[in-house]
């Protein structure tokens, strides 16, 4: 990528031709020793029509990022930089957070277009048993591609498929995530309760326990980073409560906390788990989580659908998150979260995309969209979720189920971390309430994205990759993996 010299104000209409995505024998997006001394005092300025920081609306907005950092935020009169984005007919806000996701679905979307959870699993087990490495990288561009394409600044990646003898796959995640400039933070899944131990998931793709430990406990020691602005943290995740034993559930915790590290686990996404809990445990999810050492501020869950009124003031009570993935649930047929009774009690709640192959999308702003909808029909009420609400569980919520006190709104400290939405585009142009707007008709793209202080999605086009040539990839690996 061609870079800025220092001081050089770069007005938008010249900007494009040096911000193209590289050509030539270097990896795109990937920087130099060079390249990154050179950004480290470099200034952006990204200004937009309307600038929603997280707790203001501002008019004629900007915000001036330095290092990665934002400095300065204001109005009118700006401060020069050394790039400047200037976007008069988008909306900024936050970057968006996702908080749950299984990127390498990406390569199986499409699968079981009707079935419960557990059939869909049952017949994805086999197909995601035959995953190496190459499918995981070619999967995983495909999703944040997509998720850096709709907004999405920071995400996790729940990854707890580790075929027998395939090396390399989480190292392959978290190397795609630097390649395209996402903020990431990949869980070391895992699934240790096969079959013959009455668990859900065929014994070909569960782990021994040992290494399951051990194998997290290196991914912790080389890729986690705990400072403020860190583009990587690791997450320990067992599955689920019917993919792992209580034992794995229990040692997990003991680990993460060792390292201080979160903890992000499935839990009462249907009534079929619960059935399970209460059969082979004598517990509620919810309660057997608690047995286990499983709550608190450090802990988050995908889901959190099947919850009575005691279990809900308790999510709030422990501070424990709830990753709410409305799309994922209604394509399953799950159910849907209690999210403004959770919001009531004062829980943590954030949105997730979830698993491509039971969304068959990655759009946040979609899930914002979505969330807003299944709230209302559940409570058969327009007043159940507004857009502003919808909006916020898609920023600070997830950067709060995600433990990130430097994500999730725009204030001088915070990361970079920048989406602006087109609201002249024949979707949007004329739209009263624009904030609104975007949730009630979700774009289904971004038109400038910063991660990090850091332009990586500009004029609606990834410039940290070639989207045509990931879709080639994905289409290609997805055929071979059907067999
Ligand atoms: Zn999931």
């Amino acid at each position: 990528m061609a870079l800025l010299g220092a001081h050089c104000q770069i007005r938008d209409d010249a900007a494009p031709g040096l911000l193209t995505p590289a050509s030539g024998p270097k990896a795109p997006g990937r920087l130099g020793r060079e390249d990154a001394r050179n950004l480290r005092d470099r200034t952006l300025l990204v200004r937009a029509g309307l600038l929603v920081t997280g707790s203001q609306e501002i008019e004629n907005g900007w915000v001036l990022s330095r290092d990665g950092f934002i400095a300065e935020v204001g109005s009118g009169q700006h401060p020069p930089a050394d790039e400047i984005v200037d976007e008069p007919n988008c909306v900024a806000m936050p970057g968006l957070v996702n908080a749950h996701d299984h990127m390498y679905q990406w390569a199986t979307r499409g699968y079981v277009p009707d079935g419960t959870l557990f059939e869909w699993l049952r017949a994805l087990y086999p197909v995601w048993a035959r995953m190496d490495a190459e499918t995981v990288r070619v999967a995983a561009r495909a999703a944040m591609a997509r998720l850096l394409l709709c907004g999405c600044t920071l995400s996790t990646d729940h990854h707890y498929v580790f075929p027998h003898g395939r090396q390399g796959i989480f190292e392959a995640l978290v190397g795609v995530a630097s390649e395209l400039g996402l903020r990431f933070h990949p869980c070391r899944g895992s699934m240790s309760l096969g079959e013959s131990k009455g668990g859900l998931p065929p014994d070909s793709v569960v782990e021994d326990e040992e290494a399951i430990l051990a194998h997290t406990e290196a991914m912790i020691g080389r890729y986690h980073d705990p400072k403020p602005g860190s583009m990587c943290r690791v997450v320990v995740a067992p599955c689920s409560p019917f993919s792992v034993t209580p034992e794995l559930m229990r040692d997990s915790a003991a680990l993460a906390r060792r390292h201080g590290v979160r903890l992000h686990t499935h839990l009462a996404e249907t009534l079929d788990e619960e059935r399970f809990c209460i059969e082979r445990f004598g517990r509620r999810p919810v309660e057997l989580m608690e047995d286990l050492g499983w709550t608190g501020d450090d802990v988050w869950y995908a889901h959190g659908i099947h919850l009575n009124d005691a279990e809900v003031d308790r999510i709030a009570e422990v501070k424990t998150g709830i990753a709410h993935c409305p799309s994922s649930n209604m394509r399953l047929g799950a159910g849907a979260c209690r999210v403004e009774d959770l919001l009531r009690a004062g829980a943590r709640v954030g949105l997730g995309v979830d698993g491509s192959a039971s969304n068959e999308d990655a759009n946040l702003a979609m899930e914002a969209h979505q969330a807003l909808l299944l709230a209302r029909v559940r409570n058969a009420s327009p007043s159940a979720l507004d857009a502003r609400t919808a909006w916020r569980l898609a920023t600070e919520g997830g950067a709060d189920c995600l433990g990130r006190d430097d994500c999730g709104s725009l204030e001088p400290g915070k990361c970079a971390d920048i989406a602006c939405f087109r609201i002249d585009d024949l979707a949007h142009a004329g739209m009263k309430d624009a904030i609104a707007g975007l949730a009630l008709a979700p774009p289904s793209r971004a038109q400038t994205v910063v991660v990090n202080g850091r332009v990586v999605v500009r004029d609606g086009r990834l410039l940290t990759g070639d989207e045509d040539q990931i879709a080639r990839e994905i289409a290609a690996t997805s055929a071979r993996l059907a067999g």
